[in-house]
């Protein structure tokens, strides 16, 4: 469906005190954690059924879609060493051969699809995440990039991105991916407080981190993105600030600061954190708090949930004009378009169909051997499942819902068919995180900063999980 005309948010530094003081006195009613809806559904609830069959036929429709730009994302799993805090799909190795091989596969996934796509379909947005992407060597990372350019058409005014861990990179590399092509790279950071980053098992400097940043701007990158992590063990707010202090003599163009969640039974690598040494909840809350504060003052525009970003950047000139999106990366500006994911456990969002490739090198490498795109699960979505995304990706990005247009768009009548969700509203309305009538809603800088929450109202998955019962939606006039 064409996006409805959305007001424009005001690109505010100053974030609400008040609404910061709200938020930690709600602290312990509301919880604010949830899923942060890089997709809708969420991956959780992807399906074995999805084969590479299925996928086939979702690339005939996306095909049928050309000329629409495409996004891309490429997964390169390697690194030399474990972060303990780690939750991402990884191998940890220092052998280099291993990476060669993958890039081998790689290439042949990319002729495949864009095989099945039938032209060289234009890229919008590309990103290249890991894992380590700057693992492979220089020759692997331009074997990896002329398979790419031989089967897509990597728009020169297209974010095409990529992350990349300061240790391992020197000024020819970065030299390199400038020559590439990339134009954004995103630093993972985490903190810079060596206590910290022992008990992370990540020991970076910050003259290494400034290094690539000076290498960026000096190569003429249009953004620098960073990523930190609160909740870590030895944090506190004080010394979390002077962490942040030192982020700003780099003036990154967007920050994300994401919560750190502690979950050794499912992310192995956590078990070698100590737990007597994690921030507790308190402490963590006033981490986050003081974050926003110190950021928003130091001229940052609030994005949403973990996001940050500078006036001038694009994340937030795509949010005060009422177009931002969410992808799988988080927050984004190019997200409209069908995205295709590479390599082990990449996802891929095509014709409205979620597509999540194999986890582990050994099912990847055997299914393309067979001559099968490697796809493990994935999620046919439906009309119901359209309208909520819609609905839920409004609210994240743009902390209001025209009620009339999403009624104009799908042809339904939202009071009749979200009746229990509006009384979910209402219970939140009464908290102070939003306000509502028959014709919006409209999230409040306190709704803002626990805005998961209110996503969740239109999980219908959650809502089933909880035992509500959920009448779907089977017509839309649009999806
Ligand atoms: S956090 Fe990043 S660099 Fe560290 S182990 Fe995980 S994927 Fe590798």
């Amino acid at each position: 469906m064409s996006a409805p005309t959305l007001p424009s948010m005001p690109a505010t530094t100053a974030f609400d005190r008040r609404a910061l003081a709200d938020f930690r006195s709600l602290a312990g009613r509301i919880d604010g954690n949830g899923p942060r809806y890089t997709s809708y559904p969420t991956a959780d609830r992807f399906e074995a059924e999805m084969d590479d069959a299925r996928y086939l036929a979702a690339l005939d429709a996306c095909r049928a879609d050309s000329p629409a730009p495409l996004s891309l994302y490429l997964h390169i799993p390697f690194c030399e060493n474990i972060c303990y805090y780690c939750g991402c799909n990884k191998i940890i190795t220092k052998d280099h051969a291993r990476s060669a091989r993958y890039v081998d596969y790689l290439a042949r996934e990319m002729a495949m699809v864009a095989g099945r796509l039938g032209e060289r379909r234009a890229v919008m947005q590309s990103h290249w995440g890991g894992g380590t992407p700057t693992f492979l060597d220089p020759d692997e990372m331009r074997r990896v990039m002329a398979a790419l350019t031989q089967h897509f058409h990597l728009l020169p005014d297209g974010e095409h991105a990529i992350e990349i861990d300061p240790r391992r990179v020197t000024d020819a590399r970065m030299a390199l991916l400038a020559e590439l092509g990339f134009n954004r790279i995103s630093l993972g950071v985490q903190d810079f407080d060596l206590k910290v980053q022992q008990a992370i098992h990540r020991v970076q400097s910050y003259e290494e981190t400034r290094d690539v940043v000076l290498a960026a701007r000096r190569l003429g990158f249009r953004s620098v993105s960073m990523d930190l992590i609160y909740g870590l063990p030895h944090q506190t707010t004080e010394r979390f600030a002077a962490t942040i202090d030192r982020v700003l003599t780099l003036r990154p163009d967007r920050l994300s600061v994401y919560s750190y969640a502690h979950l050794p039974h499912v992310f192995k690598p956590q078990r070698r954190i100590d737990e007597a040494a994690l921030p507790p909840a308190g402490e963590k809350l006033d981490i986050l708090v003081s974050t926003i504060e110190h950021l928003t003052a130091a001229g940052y525009v609030y994005i949403g949930m973990d996001h940050f970003a500078l006036p001038d950047d694009d994340l937030a000139i795509a949010q005060q004009a009422g177009r931002l999106q969410r992808n799988f990366q988080g927050y984004a500006t190019h997200a409209g378009h069908d995205q295709l994911g590479f390599g082990v456990s990449a996802i891929g969002a095509v014709a409205g169909h979620y597509v999540q490739n194999a986890r582990t090198t050994d099912e990847y490498y055997a299914a393309l051997d067979e001559g099968r795109l490697p796809v493990a699960r994935g999620f046919g979505m439906s009309v119901d499942d359209h309208l909520r995304k819609t609905i839920i990706g409004a609210l994240m990005c743009h902390g209001t819902l025209d009620i009339a247009a999403v009624e104009a768009g799908h042809g339904i009548d939202f009071a009749r068919t979200f009746a229990p969700e509006l009384a979910g509203l209402d219970a939140l309305a009464t908290e102070g995180l939003l306000r509502r009538d028959a014709s919006r809603i409209d999230i409040t800088p306190l709704g803002r900063l626990l805005v998961r929450r209110v996503a969740m109202v239109f999980d219908r998955y959650l809502r089933q999980d909880a035992g509500r019962e959920v009448p779907l939606v089977r017509y839309s006039r649009v999806v």
